[in-house]
């Protein structure tokens, strides 16, 4: 390579715990003098984030790759190099696949990346690099945990991520205060299950200990994501409580509602169960939002298992609400059962589920107009701006169309003048 800096592009695919990993490399790289740009076809390297979670975004991982390997013919391309979820599950079909690959190493490989890139030598104990942030400077996602325990019946993360491996506060709150200095005034806790924060560590700690650190510090917003209901403790309800800066709010995956599909998925817990933890919460804070994540089609899911569902979603009525179909994943214990709902009724199941929870959110929304709310301001316009209430996480909930141009990254109090399923529209007060 030439004296100049190379340019290096970050495509980073998947969820947000991956999105981190990317930017704890690209923070390792621009202070090796990496030049980084936004566009693949101006990039010496392009290293691709992948994700193995579900085949549709094995598929897209795979495509991604490819197009960044066509680069190699046709442009400035010198280096592909793949990591993450997808080449820690199937590095060596990938390298027989798609030979153009340079590199390719698994999810928490970030200094042997370095490595490779730079020349260089990071010890296996060098403290791990200080991110530089793919998100907007005003929101950062804070990863407490890798790994996951809790080996439900239908999920791969466990195999690609490994067990849990929480980190300790102090090292979470030496992130943390080095994002509030930097700006960050909105920070979304994550792993895959936050709830099982700290119990793999000795002593043992608990995300309620987490809340009550983090809410010490000069941040407007927390917000908690990945809540496993079956860990949703009433220590961690009265944390939430009790904080000044904790966004009313929480992503509390359930799967699914019927008891039967519960015990397959081994969710270690029924529907009552839920029902219970959704109470305290709505108890503890009146006008908290919950999101879920569902998944329709399990196998087994009879239509009296998917009516059992749709009901409970009808009864508890979620603020927010995500629904997958099932897919069968090498190597999880639901792969040994047959998967016996058809795409067809698969993608019935979801759309009537969201058309249910569309009239659910048309309800709610309706009845936040005419108040006002503080909004955190994403994107700025002319005469069009786009932000986010505390009720709402970026990029997968509600917006607020914001009439005017507002500074991004700024809180501004918003009349709410109309609303629609997934939207508000309001003016400036
Ligand atoms: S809680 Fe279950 S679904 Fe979530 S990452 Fe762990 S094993 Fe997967």
């Amino acid at each position: 390579m030439s004296d100049r800096n190379q340019k290096l592009n970050m495509i980073s695919l998947g969820c947000a715990k991956a999105l981190v990993d990317s930017e704890i490399l690209l923070g390792g790289l621009k202070n090796e003098n990496f030049d980084i740009t936004k566009e693949p076809e101006d990039a010496d390297t392009i290293v691709v984030n992948t994700c193995g979670f579900l085949d549709m975004a094995r598929e897209e991982s795979i495509e991604t790759i490819l197009q960044a390997a066509e680069l190699k013919k046709t442009g400035n391309l010198k280096q592909l190099v793949v990591m993450g979820c997808l080449s820690e599950r199937y590095p060596d079909a990938l390298a027989e696949e798609i030979p153009e690959v340079d590199r390719i190493f698994g999810s928490n490989d970030h200094k042997q990346i370095a490595s490779f890139l730079t020349g260089k030598d990071y010890a296996k104990d060098d403290p791990l690099f200080y991110r530089s942030l793919m998100t907007p400077n005003h929101y950062a996602y804070l990863k407490i945990a890798e790994g996951c325990d809790n080996g439900c019946s239908f999920c791969s993360i466990p195999i690609m991520r490994g067990l849990q491996k929480s980190r300790g506060i102090d090292s979470i709150m030496w992130e943390a205060e080095k994002l509030v200095d930097q700006g960050v005034k909105e920070m979304l806790v994550i792993a895959q299950d936050s709830t099982s924060y700290g119990w793999d560590l000795k002593p043992k700690v608990y995300l309620s200990d987490l809340i009550k650190s983090l809410d010490g510090l000069d941040i407007d917003w927390i917000r908690l994501h990945y809540a496993h209901p079956a860990h949703l403790s009433q220590r961690i309800i009265d944390a939430m409580t009790e904080a000044k800066h904790v966004c009313r709010y929480l992503d509390m995956p359930i799967q699914h509602g019927s008891d039967k599909i519960l015990k397959s998925m081994r969710r270690g817990l029924g529907q009552d169960g839920i029902r219970d933890r959704i109470h305290r919460l709505r108890d503890a804070i009146p006008d908290i939002r919950i999101r879920t994540t569902l998944i329709v089609g399990y196998p087994g899911e009879s239509d009296e298992e998917f009516k059992q569902l749709y009901d409970f979603i009808e009864e508890i009525e979620f603020d927010r609400l995500g629904v997958f179909t099932y897919s069968e994943e090498e190597g999880t214990l639901a792969e040994a059962l047959d998967d016996d709902v058809s795409t067809d009724v698969k993608n019935e199941r979801k759309a009537q589920i969201m058309d249910l929870q569309a009239s659910i959110s048309a309800e709610k929304n309706d009845a936040m107009v005419g108040e006002t709310y503080k909004v955190l301001v994403d994107k700025s316009g002319d005469t069009v701006s786009v932000g986010r209430t505390e009720f709402d996480s970026p990029e997968i909930d509600n917006i607020v169309h914001i009439k005017g141009a507002v500074e991004k990254g700024q809180f501004i109090d918003i009349k709410i003048e109309s609303a629609n399923e997934f939207e508000l529209i309001g003016t400036p007060v």
